[in-house]
């Protein structure tokens, strides 16, 4: 406490002047909503205020799949898209792992393109039936993309149990190492002279005449210009259509000759494991206790951990000896609407959330377009 009391001349010369672009969140869109905005401003004032001591959200908690979605996802959608918006999809998560690899590179994001299934266990017979049926019309709306069709069928050689014989595959599914991705991105701002402030809890902000007042656990800050990327947390600064959506994940420790490589979805992406070299990673099961994960309290529940396990045990690795080494969980950005959030708040206020699972993939461009609009 005394430490907060006690700012000096030169203190408030540099943490606490009017900066020109405050950003709330240094998760992906944070972070590339900044590096953006030094681009187009060489010489502007720019501060995150990250609450976390490093980000604390959803952007080094996720699995590092670098997807467009898988088949039964994106037949999902069409329930509340337009074939068009479900184009618009698709196409910005192409751009966006792009863009992301563009800015942060491929060695740096350890980025492989092993592949991309999508696993029907027997009990999901009709939507296996259903993902066949619908193939080839998804992949002709989505095969300018490419220049080829995104999904054909595959066979089961994994040693998977009690699932259809019948995988989907899209051979240009990647997968990249999180952690990294995110410590590179980070270093990005520290070379272009953006200040990241750590442990800054932003409670509330205030339109003032000219500025914006953010009250914080550091006191108080001023900003010309306002831009929130706080995705699951956004209701907190009041933020309307966007709900926080915990999200479970367990990894083993190392499994001799693992012949398990690529990323895999089960039941329209609410389940979904990969191979992090030899360990795998499973998460999901959010969909078992939705108004129950609709929290932006991290933690683990009963119910989606013995999910996982019996999943895990019974189906992925049914013959595998493993052991379980960490489990964890992140926090989401969800809606109704699987477009990002991005607009105008107030007057000099502007915000880019609701990423919901694709983060990886949209992050950087939903960054870029939030800067964008901020500043045209
Ligand atoms: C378990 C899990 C698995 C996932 N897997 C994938 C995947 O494989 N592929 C994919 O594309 N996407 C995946 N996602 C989604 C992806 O991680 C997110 O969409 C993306 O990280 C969102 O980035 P963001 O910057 O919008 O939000 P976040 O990363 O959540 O960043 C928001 C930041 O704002 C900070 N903050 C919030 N409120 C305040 C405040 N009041 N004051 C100060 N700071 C504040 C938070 O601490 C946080 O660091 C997954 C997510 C989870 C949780």
């Amino acid at each position: 406490m005394e430490i907060l009391n006690s700012k000096s001349y030169w203190d408030r010369q540099t943490w606490f002047t009017t900066n020109d672009f405050i950003i709330i969140g240094s998760g992906i869109v944070g972070i590339n909503t900044a590096l953006t905005l030094r681009e187009k401003f060489p010489k502007a004032t720019i501060t995150i205020l990250e609450r976390g001591p490093w980000p604390q959200g959803a952007s080094t908690k996720n699995a590092g799949f670098a997807c467009l979605g898988s088949i039964s996802e994106l037949l999902k959608d069409f329930k509340t898209h337009s074939s068009e918006d479900i184009f618009k999809l698709v196409e910005k998560r192409v751009l966006g792992l792009e863009r992301l690899r563009n800015i942060v590179g491929d060695d740096h994001l350890e980025y492989k393109q092993l592949g991309g299934y999508e696993v029907f266990l027997r009990k999901h017979k009709a939507l296996l039936e259903k993902s066949l049926d619908h193939l080839n019309e998804i992949n002709d709306l989505l095969y300018s993309l490419y220049k080829a069709p995104l999904f054909s069928v595959t066979e089961n050689t994994f040693g998977f149990s009690g699932i259809n014989s019948k995988l989907i595959v899209n051979a240009f599914e990647g997968q990249l190492n999180t952690g990294k991705m995110m410590q590179a991105l980070i270093n990005k701002t520290q070379d272009a002279n953006i200040t990241i402030l750590n442990n800054c809890n932003v409670n509330e902000y205030v339109e003032q005449h000219t500025n914006v007042l953010l009250q914080t656990n550091l006191g108080d800050f001023k900003t010309k210009t306002l831009l929130i990327a706080t995705n699951g947390f956004s209701e907190q600064l009041k933020i309307s259509n966007v709900k926080p959506g915990r999200a479970q994940v367990i990894i083993t420790k190392p499994i001799k000759n693992l012949n398990i490589k690529g990323t895999f979805h089960i039941d329209e992406g609410y389940f979904y494991f990969r191979n992090v070299g030899n360990r795998l990673l499973f998460g999901g099961g959010r969909n078992l206790a939705l108004k129950e994960e609709e929290t932006t309290n991290f933690g683990e529940t009963e119910l989606i951990q013995s999910t996982l396990d019996t999943y895990l045990k019974s189906h992925i690795l049914p013959k595998t000896p493993y052991e379980i080494d960490m489990r964890w969980s992140g926090i989401l950005g969800v809606g109704n609407q699987k477009k990002p959030i991005l607009k105008k708040v107030s007057k000099n206020v502007y915000c880019g959330v609701r990423l919901g699972g694709m983060g990886v993939a949209i992050g950087s461009l939903v960054g870029k377009d939030l800067a964008n609009l901020a500043t045209e």
